[in-house]
């Protein structure tokens, strides 16, 4: 077993006394909301109203990962709500933020400072995700303070998309940023998210002046991203940004594929295969081919 996955077990049984899940290995489905206090008996005003300054949040679910979402262990909240639609969304019950839970940032906090110790020794922290995390900035805002002065590793998993939602006092309180750049070609970006490209390129030319470390994740679709012409234009976008340290070519795979039947939604890469090794390699080779280091 390896030593990271030794920590997730023992921290689960640490955590069994004050609920009831086991810690995954690796990300195989989320611990909902377990062990998170509920707030379905707030008023509705005034759970806009706290949504709004920031203390109430709509989670999707959170979990203990390793090896994935940063490094280390990390705690990976998933913010409910995203403004895009992504053609392969593997999480596309996070697109509504209603359907979230709502959760004070308070005890998303005292949960953190409850792992702090493990987290920190094993190089981790916290990783923000979702949906899409800057749907939520105020409360966003809130937990990376929180969780900085608690001495606690930040990062956000973030399209970009809602970059202008970031201040600069949230990016004061972020240590890495996962940005998932999913095309490079704007009419391709255009089809494949139903947004624009260009929001995504301003907050990573942000993130370059102000030198906060970033990951490029870049999700490789048989015959929606993979060209050689747009692999070309996502790396010619990043390789102007030198705080990027690594870029992560993911393969497509059909795990969400059930989620968007269950949801009543029409799922369009029903026939789409994941890639094969020689596609993966061919498009790391572009990437590296840039100068840039590549997983
Ligand atoms: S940005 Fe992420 S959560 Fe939103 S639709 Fe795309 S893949 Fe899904």
């Amino acid at each position: 077993m390896p030593a990271s996955e030794a920590i997730l077990n023992s921290l689960a049984a640490n955590a069994a006394g004050d609920q009831d899940f086991l810690a995954p290995a690796a990300r195989v489905k989320g611990n909902g909301t377990a062990g998170l206090i509920e707030m379905t008996d707030l008023e509705h005003a005034d759970r806009l109203r706290r949504m709004r300054e920031g203390t109430l949040g709509s989670l999707h679910s959170w979990e203990l990962v390793t090896a994935v979402d940063g490094p280390g262990i990390r705690m990976t909240i998933f913010l409910a709500g995203c403004g895009l639609r992504c053609l392969y969304c593997h999480n596309p019950d996070t697109f509504q933020m209603r359907d979230g839970e709502p959760v004070e940032v308070d005890d998303l906090l005292r949960r953190i400072k409850r792992y702090r110790k493990t987290l920190n020794a094993s190089g981790g922290g916290i990783t923000i995700s979702g949906g899409e995390a800057m749907m939520q900035p105020r409360f966003v805002a809130k937990l990376l303070e929180g969780a900085k002065e608690l001495g606690v590793h930040t990062c956000v998993d973030t399209s970009g998309f809602l970059g202008r939602n970031v201040t600069e006092a949230m990016l004061d309180n972020i240590d890495l940023v996962l940005l998932d750049v999913k095309a490079g070609i704007p009419e391709l970006y255009k089809k494949v998210t139903s947004g624009d490209l260009q929001p995504t390129i301003d907050f990573g030319d942000r993130l370059a002046e102000r030198g906060i470390e970033t990951w490029i994740r870049f999700v490789l679709v048989p015959g929606l991203t993979d060209s050689e012409e747009n692999v070309e234009a996502v790396a010619q976008i990043v390789e102007k940004w030198p705080n990027v340290s690594r870029v992560e070519v993911l393969p497509f795979h059909q795990m969400g594929r059930d989620k968007w039947k269950t949801l009543g939604l029409k799922y369009e890469l029903n026939d789409t295969q994941p890639p094969d090794k020689e596609l993966i390699e061919r498009t790391r080779e572009i990437f590296r081919s840039h100068g840039l280091t590549v997983y």
